[in-house]
């Protein structure tokens, strides 16, 4: 009866509450193994005691459909052991089985007179097993796996006067050993009722993760096992890295490693592999999605991997799929052609089309001859591996090449390809190539390279040399030049392979080179070759060293000598008129070789004077090219020259780019010797190759006017530009410009070249303000002209004092004009020693005055200018101590160029180098504080008294009538303006019909 009326009010609070609903939804990680509330029809587990222990109840759920439930409450008798035990359950693979039961408990307070038999836990058991038709409960077969009791979770629901409890408990248990069990609850004396079981595993359930699959997988035996599970790539997909996950007890993945790709042609899409479409493709693993084809590609088909290239294009091997197809280039274009001598310059522009590639490349092709030679004529042959290219033949990045060690006077032709990745194979090479046919010129002979001498004696020595490597033609004759260290050399040709020199001094060490000439000139001379004349009267054989050592008593030496050195005078002085046959000897009358020679591995190149030369015209075409005056289109006359007018326009040679150039044409009516001073201007400048000396391009000696062509500089001559432009560039500009033409003049000096006319005038700017060194006429002029003449034309304010006293030019003396030209640089193109006359500055410059620092001029460059203009010429710098000088403060300018030497106005005084005790005499301060008058100045300046041409007028009464009354002071004073002022303005007189130094 009370178990009644405990099953209608438990059934009231589950109908209430639906909380045992049969239309349940399960985790998608649990399997359900039983479940009570899903079981159709009546339990009928088996109990034990089979009458008065558990008992099958069904009751309804809240939709109506029946449930059953087992109930037990012997509440009031002693010793209870009432067994339900479930039917057997298939554990289906599960390693640990986990058992929901929810349940009601009465708590035995609640109950009315029940005694200290009630009991409020039950036990759970369970008993693995095979056989699934176990009739009997066998309950010493059975394992305890709880005692369960209701816990504090139960929920709480007033009904009426009672508290009812529904209780949930989830216990779980390994079954590992059978492939079934049963579970059992034993009630001990409790009032139950067991609402619902629910038998089950977890799984983790099927996944697809990085493209592998993970099958549904039973969760390990233990709680905290984990099971290792290797997953497999989803179509068209491939392993990457094996893909592997852990499946957690509680049924879910963990740690997941690895996974799989998609195959080429393939792109991953929400876990799967789905094809590239048509017009994509998928080329690299590493890519994600598929690509549209690119540019001039396509495909036909569904999971392409690489595009096709549309017609006519390409894709080399190396080219990535992700590429655009490219096409070969076409052929390069404008290929010029530059020839000199046996050397040839190719360049070329870019072809049209480079068929949408960077990584196009040259070659050049040499034939020996012309392809389009008529038939029968010489085949065409390769040019054979002497030919030198520069950088290289084939794989030219650069659009130029050097072509060199041809054959002279040989017609070749040089085909230019251009290739690039995918000209292989696609296009026939001819489309993609041009040329260009063309003649060498005549080549200079190379170097003799060793020189032997014999037979040295006091006066003499046999020489003998190889023919040089390359000869580039027949040998004509050789050129021994030779000298005494220090002095000036002589010139003797022959025609074989030796030479007897004689007229020697002895014991003296000579400098001796060779070159050979063939028709197309002179080759370079050889490097020097040393030695020592010695003292023995009888001829000696045995090398220079070994002669230097055979001295005789210095006595005998000594007058030897003197006789021998007044022998050669005389003789020099006979030679000098007569041409020899078969040697010629021409004595150099141009100063001496420099004091310091190239060492013999560097070689040295010296200049050779043109006037040498018996034909002016031969010396001419030695150095010069003559250019056709068709090639030249003069444009406009932009200056005068001393021979003529001054031209620009255009030269225009075959196989080259136009180029401006300049002319310069020698006026009708000249006499021959005009003319070969004219053209000695084009001799001396075509020896040169220089960035900082004006360039000879040619001349035009075949037709009239006879011109000198040169390269153009558009900025004219530098003294005009600075005073153009006053003030405007910064002393680094100003500088560099010096650098520039100290680098030129070092270039010449090196060359033995000395200029004598060094002045901002013969400086050159172009453009890019580079300073050329230009007019190379003075040089050789002033050789010839008479003491009279000579001193008229010397450029008096730019030459050294010791050229201007007796005609010592040496690059010392150019290195003084060097230090005007800085002065020139610095002030803007001032006039140096402003108006004073030629007369004044030698003298001023005689007594130790010198230009002071320009406006601004940092002290360092003054400093440097000091030093060119020292008296004594050795201890002037040298252009290379100079160009040094001028590098470092480019180098360092904020330290060195920020001091300036002279902030004050432009002074019309020149600055006493001396010391104090120096007087300039063209200004009144000066000279008032230099003969300790200086009391005076504002009293002789108020006056009037500023000029000394005032001065010149000053008398006793004079002074007296302005305040200066001292008779001492009037007298000094006088004496002064009578001594010194006098003769200042007699100079200024002179110089205003100097008109010979036009400046
Ligand atoms: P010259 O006879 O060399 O002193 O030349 C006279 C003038 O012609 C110079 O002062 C320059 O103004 C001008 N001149 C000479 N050569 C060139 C050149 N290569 N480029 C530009 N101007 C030049």
């Amino acid at each position: 009866q009370m178990a009644a009326s405990f099953c209608r009010t438990t059934c009231a609070f589950i109908w209430m509450f639906g909380v045992v609903s049969a239309t349940r939804v399960y985790p998608p990680n649990e399997v359900t193994l039983l479940d009570t509330r899903t079981v159709p029809g009546e339990l009928k587990w088996a109990a034990n005691p089979t009458e008065g222990g558990w008992e099958e109840v069904s009751i309804m759920d809240e939709k109506n459909i029946p449930i059953r439930t087992y109930q037990v409450c012997n509440v009031m008798e002693p010793s209870q052991s009432n067994w339900l035990r479930t039917d057997w359950i298939p554990r289906s693979g599960a390693q640990r089985v986990y058992v929901e039961i929810k349940f009601t408990l009465r708590d035995c307070n609640s109950l009315p007179g029940v005694t200290g038999t009630c009991k409020e836990t039950f036990n759970l058991y369970y008993y693995e097993s095979n056989n699934d038709r176990e009739h009997y409960i066998r309950e010493s077969n059975f394992l305890k796996i709880d005692t369960v009791a209701a816990d504090e979770s139960f929920t709480q629901v007033d009904i009426g006067d009672r508290i009812m409890k529904l209780n949930t408990e989830v216990r779980n248990v390994k079954v590992t050993t059978r492939k079934g069990f049963y579970l059992a609850f034993q009630d001990v004396g409790a009032c139950i009722a067991l609402i619902s079981v629910h038998v089950f595993y977890k799984t983790c359930p099927l996944t697809i993760r990085n493209l592998a699959t993970f099958p549904d997988t039973n969760t390990g035996a233990d709680t905290s096992s984990l099971v290792e599970v290797r997953g497999s790539c989803v179509n068209q997909s491939e392993e990457r890295e094996e893909p592997k996950m852990y499946c957690g007890a509680d049924g879910e993945w963990l740690v997941p490693i690895g996974g799989c790709v998609c195959n080429l042609g393939y792109e991953e899409n929400g876990g799967a592999c789905q094809v590239c479409k048509v017009g994509f493709y998928r080329a690299v693993s590493t890519d994600g999605a598929c690509s549209e084809c690119p540019p001039h590609s396509h495909s036909e088909k569904a999971g392409t991997t690489v595009c096709d290239c549309n017609p006519g294009y390409y894709r080399s091997e190396t080219d990535p799929a992700s590429m655009p197809c490219t096409q070969p280039p076409s052929a390069p274009q404008q290929l010029i052609s530059e020839v000199n001598e046996t050397s040839v310059v190719l360049e070329w522009s870019v072809p049209l089309r480079l068929g949408g590639r960077t990584d196009i490349r040259y070659s050049v092709d040499c034939l020996l001859g012309s392809p389009d030679r008529p038939l029968g004529a010489q085949l065409c042959l390769p040019c054979g591996p002497d030919v030198l290219f520069s950088p290289q033949q084939s794989g030219l990045g650069a659009t130029r090449v050097c072509v060199s060690e041809l054959q002279a006077h040989t017609r070749y032709t040089f085909t230019i390809g251009a290739r690039n990745g995918v000209s292989q194979g696609h296009t026939a090479g001819a489309r993609e190539s041009v040329s260009v046919t063309l003649t060498t010129n005549q080549a200079a002979p190379s170097p003799v390279m060793s020189i032997q001498a014999s037979d040295v004696t006091r006066h003499g020595v046999s020489l003998a040399w190889q023919q040089p490597d390359r000869p580039n033609g027949v040998i004509l004759e050789y050129e021994v030049k030779y000298y005494e260290k220090e002095r000036s050399y002589r010139i003797m040709k022959t025609a074989s392979r030796s030479a007897d020199i004689t007229w020697l001094n002895p014991l003296t060490v000579y400098v001796f080179h060779v070159r050979a000439r063939t028709a197309a000139g002179y080759g370079e001379f050889s490097v020097p070759f040393e030695f020592s004349t010695n003292s023995d009267p009888l001829p000696l054989i045995g090398n220079a060293a070994n002669s230097t050592l055979l001295l005789l008593s210095i006595s005998g030496g000594v007058v030897l000598l003197l006789i021998s050195t007044t022998v050669f005078i005389i003789t020099e002085r006979i030679l000098m008129r007569a041409s020899l046959h078969p040697f010629q000897f021409i004595f150099s009358n141009h100063s001496p070789p420099p004091p310091l020679l190239p060492s013999p591995s560097e070689g040295v190149r010296i200049y050779v004077d043109p006037f040498t030369y018996e034909d002016p015209d031969q010396a001419v075409h030695e150095f010069a090219k003559e250019i056709d005056a068709s090639n030249i289109h003069i444009e406009k006359v932009i200056g005068i020259g001393e021979f003529g007018e001054v031209c620009s326009g255009c030269l225009r040679l075959q196989g080259k780019r136009e180029i401006y150039v300049a002319i310069k044409s020698l006026k009708a009516g000249y006499a021959d010797k005009q003319r070969r001073n004219f053209l000695s201007e084009a001799s001396i400048m075509g020896q040169f190759d220089h960035p900082n000396i004006i360039r000879l391009e040619g001349v035009v000696t075949r037709c009239k006017p006879v011109m000198i062509i040169t390269e153009y500089m558009e900025n004219g001559s530098l003294n005009t530009f600075l005073r153009k432009h006053d003030g405007q560039f910064t002393v680094i500009q100003l500088v560099g410009m010096l650098r520039g033409i100290v680098s030129g003049m070092k270039y010449l000096s090196d060359m033995s070249y000395v200029h004598r006319d060094l002045a901002a005038r013969n400086i050159l700017v172009n453009s890019n303000l580079v300073c050329k060194v230009s007019d190379f006429g003075l040089s050789r002029v002033l050789e010839d002209e008479s003491e009279a003449a000579y001193t008229t034309r010397i450029p008096i304010r730019w030459t050294a004092p010791e050229a201007i006293a007796y005609r010592k030019f040496t690059p010392a003396s150019d290195t003084w004009s060097y230090g005007v030209v800085m002065w020139e640089v610095m002030s803007y193109g001032e006039r140096p020693y402003w108006d004073m006359s030629n007369q004044d500055v030698i003298k001023a410059i005689d007594e130790g005055y010198r230009l002071p620092p320009p406006m601004d001029c940092p002290a360092c460059l003054h400093q440097l200018m000091l030093d060119c203009w020292q008296r004594d010429r050795t201890h002037r710098p040298s252009f290379t101590q100079i160009l040094n000088i001028l590098d470092k403060l480019i180098r360092n300018p904020t330290n060195t160029l920020r001091r300036t030497g002279g902030e004050r106005p432009v002074p019309t005084l020149l600055e006493p180098v001396g010391g104090p005790e120096f007087v300039s005499v063209w200004s009144v301060e000066y000279w008032l504080q230099a003969i300790g008058m200086d009391m005076y100045r504002d009293t002789l300046t108020a006056a009037g008294y500023t000029s000394p041409d005032s001065l010149l007028t000053l008398t006793q009464q004079d002074m007296a009538s302005i305040g200066i009354v001292t008779p001492s002071h009037q007298d000094q004073i006088l004496a002064s303006v009578q001594q010194v002022l006098l003769s200042h303005m007699q100079q200024i007189q002179e110089q205003m019909q100097d008109s010979m130094v036009p400046v």
